[in-house]
């Protein structure tokens, strides 16, 4: 179920009854808004045989692409966009719909294209076929070929307020005063909120601040950049539960270099220098705590 965004559904609802969709998209606006959740709704209700336009639905089409399985909704959601990944779904772009009257392909992250990938993918954009509909997602618009940018329209997507963030998190069973914690420090990110709440029910006494060497130990075994995300957020939480009443700078000063481990997993910093990093200022902060 789709929730806020009102503006670009209505818009979209308009398109679909005038069969006027475009070949390509582009949605674009903070991170974790929902503009990929957005962009795979646009296609399920597109594919809709019951024309039920971004409402419950559960026609043979809908069923399909809410198991994730629709033969016409491809979803590209890699780390980096190489380009073999846009070679392949070019050769099938010129396949006709296997199902539906359309085929989606919903490229997330967008910016993350190689340059080599979003070469090969500007000739596809330049010759379209008629039942193709590309949708590229990206809160760094900056970072894509300007003439990629040109032959697609453009949807940006707000922030979601805190009633719609709290539907989301309360449809999905989290407990109210939870809900309003990560809210409050989410700015407007149902994605963000999540990685909170995960982080937090993740807690255990392994993992709260009882000592600095289980702390390092935690660290060095993560192995991947989301588990290191997670682990930052829910470390975040934790010192600011902790310590926020004590005003001491150190805390404040650990807090941003938390969220600075957490931005640079966005970008291509080297995960065991992340690790390290952490630790290092794990060890300045809670040496005499612990
Ligand atoms: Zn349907």
């Amino acid at each position: 179920m789709l929730i806020g965004h009102e503006r670009q559904k209505n818009i979209f609802k308009n398109i679909l009854l005038n069969n006027s969709l475009l070949n390509s998209y582009l949605f674009t606006g903070n991170e974790g808004v929902g503009k990929k959740f957005f962009a795979t709704e646009l296609a399920r209700s597109a594919l809709c045989k019951d024309d039920s336009f971004f409402e419950e639905c559960f026609c043979s089409s809908c069923r399909l692409a809410a198991s994730g399985n629709h033969p016409d909704i491809r979803i590209v959601d890699d780390e980096s966009i190489k380009i073999d990944s846009v070679r392949e779904f070019i050769a099938d772009a010129h396949i006709s719909p296997y199902y539906g009257k359309y085929k989606f392909y919903i490229i997330n992250n967008a910016h993350t294209m190689t340059r080599e990938a979003a070469n090969s993918f500007l000739k596809t954009l330049e010759e379209p076929s008629d039942t193709t509909v590309f949708i590229l997602v990206t809160h760094r618009q900056a970072k894509l070929l300007p003439t990629i940018r040109s032959r697609c329209v453009e949807m940006k997507f707000g922030r979601l307020t805190f009633d719609q963030l709290y539907n989301i998190l309360n449809n999905k069973g989290y407990n109210s005063d939870d809900i309003e914690k990560a809210i409050s420090l989410a700015s407007g990110s149902a994605a963000t909120s999540i990685n909170l709440l995960e982080g937090d029910l993740k807690l255990d006494n392994q993992r709260k601040m009882d000592s600095l060497e289980n702390l390092i130990y935690d660290v060095l075994s993560i192995k991947s950049r989301d588990d290191l995300k997670n682990y930052a957020f829910s470390l975040y939480i934790n010192v600011l539960d902790n310590y926020k009443n004590s005003y001491e700078q150190k805390f404040l000063y650990f807090l941003d270099d938390i969220l600075r481990v957490i931005k640079y997993l966005e970008y291509n910093v080297n995960l065991e220098m992340l690790k390290m990093s952490l630790i290092s200022k794990m060890g300045e902060v809670l040496r005499e705590e612990t």
